[in-house]
């Protein structure tokens, strides 16, 4: 990491222990790497403290289970892993991935030749979108990738196996914007490629359910309570490309992103092609409740 513009090596936790960044390897034969074959969370820390740490480890162990997939500790013994991995690399306001894979196995597919789950913990800086994107908001495109069909890798598991995403990301680099928004196989928003959807339109809010084929973001999670706590209205319901296209106002969170404003999407530019108002209040709202300054 690049503290203070001086190159410090990160401390990773590793399999029960801590190690230097360059030491943390783990086999060619893991699934993880072989098949994508593991679980993964990714959670910000700000002002010295881990945020919606308890969600994020709820959401593991049921991603695990789902894929059962062992974690080899108490969820209390991982809690203070990571808070010890946060410590060593002195990081204040920073971003922690924590990753559990199958574990060394063989050349085959069978998850349970292999001997035991492998669990890594990084804490590093965090690269959020420039700046100035959260001022002027994001271009996106709509995906022709469409999202994993739920019968077929249910979305609410956050796996290692990202290449439904990362195939739409291309689609979004290759139109030179940064994300891209992507539809289920019934032709209904799901989410962007790392990030959840949501739009404004008459004053009310409106995101897809889980079930149209998203992660269960825990950033939605809290920006839809904290949108409540403003009085507005929150709808769970499908929406269409139609729907993108002629809200008044298009947001996307995600813990990197956090709130994030959409001001044109496939040409069509949104609102009055800036950041709307509650967008920006949300951000706001979050960016105090993220940093204790709010209950
Ligand atoms: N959808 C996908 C596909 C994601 O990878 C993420 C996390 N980056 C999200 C949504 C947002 O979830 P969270 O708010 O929990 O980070």
């Amino acid at each position: 990491m690049i503290y203070k513009g001086v190159f410090m090596a990160l401390k990773i936790w590793l399999d029960g222990k801590l190690v230097d960044e360059a030491d943390a390897r783990i086999s060619v034969f893991d699934h993880g790497l072989l098949y994508g074959d593991g679980v993964f969370e990714g959670i910000r820390v700000y002002s010295g403290k881990i945020f919606k740490l308890d969600a994020h480890i709820k959401r593991l162990y049921q991603s695990a289970k789902v894929i059962r997939l062992e974690i080899p500790l108490s969820q209390s013994k991982l809690v203070n892993a990571i808070e010890k991995t946060v410590e060593a690399n002195g990081v204040i306001d920073g971003y922690i991935r924590l990753v559990v894979t199958r574990g060394t196995g063989n050349l085959g597919l069978n998850p349970f030749v292999c001997e035991k789950s492998i669990i890594f913990i990084i804490a590093d800086n965090i690269q959020l979108y420039p700046e100035e994107l959260y001022e002027t908001g994001m271009k996106v495109i709509s995906a022709t990738t469409v999202r994993n069909h739920p019968l077929a890798i249910p979305p609410q598991v956050k796996s290692l196996n990202y290449l439904n995403n990362i195939l739409a990301k291309i689609e979004a680099l290759d139109s030179n914007v940064p994300e891209a928004i992507m539809y289920n196989h019934e032709g209904y928003v799901a989410e962007a490629t790392g990030d959840n959807v949501f739009i404004v339109r008459n004053g009310v809010i409106y995101t897809p359910p889980v079930e149209a084929g998203a992660l269960e973001g825990i950033t939605r999670g809290v920006v839809i309570r904290l949108a409540k706590e403003e009085n507005l209205e929150v709808v769970e319901k499908n929406l269409t490309r139609f729907d993108l296209y002629v809200c008044d106002e298009f947001f996307l969170t995600g813990t990197a992103a956090e709130v994030i404003g959409v001001v044109e999407i496939d040409g069509r530019v949104i609102g009055d092609g800036t950041p709307g108002t509650v967008t920006k209040l949300l951000r706001k709202k979050f960016f105090e409740y993220a940093h204790g300054r709010e209950k």
